[in-house]
């Protein structure tokens, strides 16, 4: 059975790396896609972990040789999803998530519109400000022109939102991430038919087996 494709994006700074981690340590058989990127590695960051990072030739190499399912230029970086991590999480089983900008997410829904879409807001703008510069000074590398950058690309990327399926605000981490855990489990559900099944036994759905067993009953 192929597995289930989750897309999710958020403006920078919302939480979703922190959200993705822990909802991967909470949730089985769910694959992470580690994208290219051609910035320069932050923090504790390490190459094949966070991201594979490389140089403009080479990602340039990489689309021109249709490595990508899709890539994008965010904050003058290119940033890329390859292809074999879809066959990568196919053969071993697993679902896959991809961590992918609004641009590379409208390229993926349109290449395969089964992949299930998530879009994760900050509280407020405030907020997202908050992070951003707790993160840099966490990271040492406050520049105020990246997060004034950020932030205007957040309202932006805002008024993508209604193109996914699904929303969630993170504000309380434990909350976001009990939400993000039951949208994996519940299209999980679906794809596995138990959803259907379940509700084919609900009493109001009078399935033909129900009606058939009460009939004896009313003999
Ligand atoms: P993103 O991956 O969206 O760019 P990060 O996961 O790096 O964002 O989070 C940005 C900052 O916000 C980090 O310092 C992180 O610890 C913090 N953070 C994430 N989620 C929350 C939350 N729900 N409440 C408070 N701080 C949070
Ligand atoms: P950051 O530099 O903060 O790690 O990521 C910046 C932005 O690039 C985020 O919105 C992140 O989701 C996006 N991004 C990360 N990997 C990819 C990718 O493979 N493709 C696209 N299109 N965006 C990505």
């Amino acid at each position: 059975m192929a597995g289930i494709l989750f897309i999710i994006s958020a403006p920078s700074g919302s939480g979703k790396s922190t959200l993705v981690s822990q909802v991967r340590s909470l949730v089985e058989g769910l694959d992470f896609s580690i994208s290219y990127t051609t910035r320069a590695p932050r923090g504790s960051e390490e190459d094949g972990r966070e991201y594979h990072f490389t140089t403009r030739s080479e990602f340039e190499r990489m689309i021109a040789a249709g490595d990508f399912l899709e890539w994008a230029e965010v904050f003058g970086n290119y940033y890329g999803t390859a292809i074999s991590a879809l066959s990568h999480a196919k053969d071993v089983g697993k679902d896959l998530l991809l961590d992918i900008d609004v641009q590379g997410a409208v390229q993926v829904m349109k290449k395969l519109p089964e992949a299930v879409s998530i879009f994760i807001l900050p509280p407020s703008p405030e907020i997202l400000e908050m992070r951003l510069r707790n993160r840099s000074e966490a990271e040492h590398v406050t520049s105020e022109t990246v997060i004034q950058s950020r932030l205007a690309e957040a309202r932006h990327e805002l008024k993508q939102m209604r193109d996914y399926k699904y929303a969630l605000v993170n504000d309380v981490l434990d909350q976001a991430v009990s939400e993000l855990r039951a949208i994996v489990l519940c299209e999980r559900g679906v794809r596995d038919g138990v959803q259907a099944v379940a509700s084919s036994c609900r009493t109001d759905a009078a399935s033909p087996k129900l009606k058939a067993a009460l009939s004896t009953f009313e003999r």
